[in-house]
């Protein structure tokens, strides 16, 4: 008897998180044989499930990165594939408020990032502008994006899931990679068994860096894990706020600061702020995991950024531990906002980026290796730019021939 070999697949995807899924996307509809290899039960249950569900336009990104390109195109193909697979979208529009005089520069310099960026319909809004629109809200110069939508990335990515399996991709679920052999071909060894591929694409989100260095890179990045906070506002207060409501936000750090943003399902969520998490699944805040702190303290990129953000890090773990210090930051967008009209709500742990020199890295990372293709950092707005990121990565793939080198 011959043993009995898996079959190969051209190309295995790690993670079917909404990156992943439209990597298997695009990569099954060039006619590739896909295998998606996924730790839990189900898609999206990790960044893609647990965001804020809000469609950038692209106003915030420098006009030359990745972010920017990506965020644009990938808008427009969101958009396309919601309307083709009937997901609720709704392209509410945001404002952006300036609640401080020293805000007001800032808000230039996005208004001319987002024309530099190609954005559509950018409107400058006075006080009164802001209330026609907002009526609860306060500002003293307001910037309109009409660009701005929402919808829950949750079923976009049940949506992509459902295309790739008609399009032939095996979606593994329940099965975590925890060791890669290279040889001829590529054997990825899971908790569901062993499967051999031709190449791999790591979209692996939170854990990114450790399956590059399973495929015996040695990336240049540390990934922390920021954990997002969110409240809701009670039922009955829902209508104070009509859009999607942003403050200016701080450009020393990659998060864009508290805001308000209406869900497709008529919740208004209010988050989320930026806090170090103990574990990259640390979704309360008791979660902590003793090889995650390990990995973290081991890295030198990590301790530099963690004392040069020590202030901004340290107020904003006090103020997740206060409902009313955080009330308090809401209330500078929406004064009248009282504490009875929100509660806690769920949170997301984003994986961010951080380079040996303790740089909280902005924009999207790919690395190459042999056989394979790693997304290394995919914040916000990756969800947005997920389609354009899966076309990228599939077109990369194909000009080497599905067989990427170092
Ligand atoms: C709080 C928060 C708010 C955000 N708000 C927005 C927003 O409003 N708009 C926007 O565009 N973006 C937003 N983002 C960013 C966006 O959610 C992410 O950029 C995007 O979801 C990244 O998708 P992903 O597929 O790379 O990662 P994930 O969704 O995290 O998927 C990675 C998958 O890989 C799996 N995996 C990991 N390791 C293994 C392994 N060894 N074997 C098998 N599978 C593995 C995980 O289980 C997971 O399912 C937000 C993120 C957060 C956390």
């Amino acid at each position: 008897m011959f043993p009995l070999r898996t079959p190969t697949y051209d190309v295995a995807v790690v993670g079917a998180g909404i990156v992943g899924l439209a990597t298997a996307d695009a990569l099954a509809r060039e006619g590739a044989r896909v295998l998606v290899i996924e730790t839990e039960r189900e898609v999206a249950l990790h960044q893609t499930g647990h965001n804020s569900g809000v469609i950038h336009s692209g106003l915030y990104y420098r006009p030359d990165s990745q972010k920017a390109r990506l965020c644009r195109t990938g808008r427009t193909l969101l958009l396309q594939f919601c309307k083709e697979r009937n997901v609720p979208v709704d392209v509410c529009g945001k404002l952006v408020v300036a609640t401080r005089e020293e805000e007001i520069p800032r808000l230039e310099a996005l208004e001319q990032r987002g024309m530099a960026n190609g954005l559509l319909g950018l409107e400058r809004l006075g006080p009164s502008q802001i209330r026609e629109r907002e009526p609860h809200a306060a500002g003293l110069d307001g910037l309109l994006v009409p660009e701005t939508g929402i919808v829950d990335f949750r079923r976009v990515a049940q949506a992509l899931a459902e295309r790739c399996r008609e399009h032939s991709v095996t979606i593994r679920t329940e099965a975590q990679l925890h060791k890669v052999d290279v040889a001829s071909d590529l054997t990825l060894q899971t908790n569901a068994g062993s499967f051999h591929s031709d190449s791999l694409v790591n979209c692996a989100g939170l854990e990114a860096d450790r399956v590059a260095r399973m495929c015996g890179l040695k990336p240049h990045v540390t990934l922390v894990p920021f954990r997002g906070e969110y409240y809701r506002m009670v039922p009955s207060q829902r209508e104070l706020i009509r859009h999607v409501l942003y403050p200016v936000p701080d450009p020393s750090l990659p998060f864009l600061g508290v805001h308000f943003t209406r869900t497709v399902d008529g919740e208004v969520e209010i988050g989320p702020n930026a806090v170090l998490a103990g574990s990259r699944t640390g979704y309360a805040r008791g979660d902590v995991k003793w090889a995650d702190l390990v990995d973290m303290l081991r890295s030198k990129g990590f301790l530099r950024m963690a004392w040069s953000h020590r202030r901004t890090g340290l107020a904003e773990w006090m103020r997740s531990r206060s409902t009313r210090s955080s009330l308090e930051a809401m209330q500078r967008l929406l004064p009248t906002l009282h504490r009875q009209d929100i509660e806690r709500a769920g949170s997301g742990v984003r994986a961010q980026a951080v380079s040996s020199e303790g740089k909280l890295l902005d924009d999207f990372v790919l690395l190459r290796g042999m056989h394979s293709l790693h997304v290394l950092n995919a914040p916000s707005p990756a969800a947005t730019a997920a389609l354009a990121i899966g076309a990228e990565l599939a077109d990369r793939l194909s000009s080497d021939g599905k067989q990427p080198t170092g």
